[in-house]
């Protein structure tokens, strides 16, 4: 049996749309937050794990989060209850690949327990390091929690066979990396947040936040290169795009 990716749609976040564009002067956008479950015959991958189950209640962290992005999260729509619709217990779980730390990627980590976390070296460190955490505003309760962690450096194979390659993008956070899958289709590269937008990817603009502008720049400029190589490109944060995926791709 080949790879393939589900896409799980763990709720959505809304902001002005400068926010996540620099430039942007009006309208708002609304971000759909997804996980995906990736099946290898060696055992089941999440890559990056949406948001703290916490925020799907009225609870203080919601309310914290709410001043900068309307949460729309019900009780439907955490990871936990997302696997289950696809008949996966969060025990069944054997590694989880973070892209980075923010918080609508690692958040949900709390709900698989027993997971070995991959991650880049320089995510890890910044989230451990408390100047480095804050300038990224990452919430160390969302990922310190006491997992197995490989920290890896550069592209890294999963399973030594080609099919799940985590490859480095940084330049949104210090170790931000995507995902490159070769399905029985072709291969796809999940951007996650080097490319919030497929315009992102088309020299859209950048968020006005971010560790280094120039370094996602470069790491764009990587993916277009796997695209020039025949990859589909699935950006992180696009509505129109994500929506559209089939349930499952093979
Ligand atoms: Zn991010």
């Amino acid at each position: 049996m080949g790879v393939s990716i589900e896409p799980l749609i763990c709720g959505h976040l809304t902001a002005g749309l400068s926010a996540f564009e620099s430039g942007a002067t009006d309208g708002s956008v609304t971000l759909p937050v997804p996980s995906w479950l990736i099946r290898h015959r060696l055992g089941l991958v999440l890559f990056d794990c949406g948001m703290h189950p916490d925020l799907s209640r009225d609870t203080p962290m919601r309310e914290r989060v709410s001043r900068n992005f309307e949460v729309d999260m019900g009780p439907g729509e955490t990871l936990h209850r997302r696997l289950a619709d696809h008949q996966v217990d969060v025990t069944d779980i054997a590694v989880v690949v973070l892209s980075h730390l923010h918080f609508d990627h690692a958040g949900g980590l709390v709900q698989i327990p027993d997971a070995r976390v991959v991650v880049q070296e320089a995510e890890w460190a910044a989230g451990l390091d408390d100047e480095l955490r804050r300038g990224n505003g990452f919430r160390r309760g969302d990922y310190d929690l006491g997992h197995e962690v490989l920290t890896i450096s550069g592209d890294h194979d999963l399973f030594g066979d080609g099919t799940v390659v985590c490859l480095s993008t940084p330049g949104h956070t210090p170790g931000h990396q995507s995902l490159r899958l070769r399905l029985d289709s072709g291969e796809v590269v999940l951007c996650a947040d080097c490319a919030y937008f497929e315009r992102t990817l088309a020299g859209g603009p950048l968020p006005p936040f971010g560790h280094d502008t120039a370094q996602q720049a470069r790491s764009i400029a990587r993916l277009i290169d796997h695209r020039r190589a025949g990859s589909r490109l699935i950006p992180g944060h696009d509505t129109t795009i994500l929506h559209a995926l089939p349930e499952r791709l093979t």
